[in-house]
């Protein structure tokens, strides 16, 4: 079944359009964490958000998962790899799953993490976001796993129990992985290196080690390789006014399309969105 529209964030962008799409009764699949926003969770105190001063961020944040939870949203707690538009519809990989749905909103948040020389270009030639996925592919081969937070521990392990050699490293202090086929790289991957396929990866201090694959598990997966042919302004997304991306069907809200970075800003981009998506779905009706 299409859901009439899937949003990828579940930041104050995507909350607010989740409201509205739930007002004009519209099927939603929703994609995020189910603890919300991380960003406004870290906020410590916020001052402009009109009615509710200096509200702490852990409370707005809480507030926005009661909003959700009363409005009988759902939340898919899975990171979106792919996007694929079809026609008048787009598929969504997510954990190994296939979604559908008519209209697609981008509330991803900014994209901080800078992908790794290599990256793009090996993608589906080695380089893989998905350990679920494409870790059957790596039995008994050796290969290389970035982990991007501590939440992806298991995936690691779960990987190790496959492979037969992991060079691991972190991009934060005191992982946790210790098990004996699994090498702690002493500083990260600065590069991933191949010809067809990879072949081999360097640290960023140089030291080279030969591998069959290389998994990045991140919170999030750069705009550029989420969806083929977006159009960006360095990291962000390009919208107008209605908040629509050069893509059909496709539109974008929050800090995902430039700055303020500001929670009210998402807030508005969301909702503004949400009504450019109503229209869109009531032209393809008419189709
Ligand atoms: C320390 C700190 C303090 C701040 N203080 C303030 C303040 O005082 N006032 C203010 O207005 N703003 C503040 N901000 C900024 C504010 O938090 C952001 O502007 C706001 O959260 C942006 O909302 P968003 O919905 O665009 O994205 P986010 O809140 O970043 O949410 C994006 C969501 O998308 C999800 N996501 C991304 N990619 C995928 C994917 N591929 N699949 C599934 N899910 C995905 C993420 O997991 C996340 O849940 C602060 C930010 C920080 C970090």
């Amino acid at each position: 079944m299409a859901y009439d529209v899937c949003i990828i964030g579940t930041g104050p962008a995507g909350l607010s359009a989740a409201i509205n799409f739930k007002l004009h009764n519209k099927s939603v699949l929703w994609f995020g964490s189910k603890d919300m926003s991380l960003k406004v969770e870290k906020s410590e105190k916020i001052a402009n958000y009109p009615g509710i001063p200096y509200v702490g961020g852990k409370e707005l944040n809480e507030k926005f998962m009661a909003h959700a939870e009363e409005m009988g949203l759902e939340i898919t707690d899975k990171l979106v790899t792919n996007i694929s538009p079809m026609g008048s519809s787009f598929m969504l990989l997510a954990d190994n799953e296939v979604y559908e749905a008519k209209a697609l909103l981008l509330a991803i948040g900014s994209f901080t993490a800078k992908s790794m020389p290599g990256e793009e270009e090996y993608l589906g030639r080695g380089v893989s976001y998905c350990a679920t996925c494409d870790g059957f592919l790596y039995k008994g081969k050796t290969i290389a796993v970035h982990l991007g937070a501590e939440k992806y521990e298991h995936e690691a392990v779960y990987l190790a129990e496959i492979a037969d050699k992991v060079y691991l490293s972190a991009g934060y202090k005191d992982c946790k992985v210790d098990l004996p086929n699994v090498e702690k790289l002493a500083t990260p991957i600065g590069k991933i290196n191949g010809e067809m396929k990879v072949s081999g990866i360097e640290t960023v201090k140089g030291e080279a080690r030969d591998v069959d694959g290389v998994f990045i598990l991140r919170n999030a997966v750069a705009p550029s390789m989420l969806i083929n042919g977006l159009e960006l302004e360095g990291p962000h997304i390009v919208v107008d006014r209605k908040m629509q991306t050069n893509i059909a069907g496709c539109y974008a809200a929050g800090d995902c399309t430039g700055r303020p970075y500001q929670i009210t800003k998402a807030v508005g981009e969301g909702n503004i969105a949400a009504h450019s998506i109503l229209e869109y779905l009531a032209e393809l009706d008419k189709q």
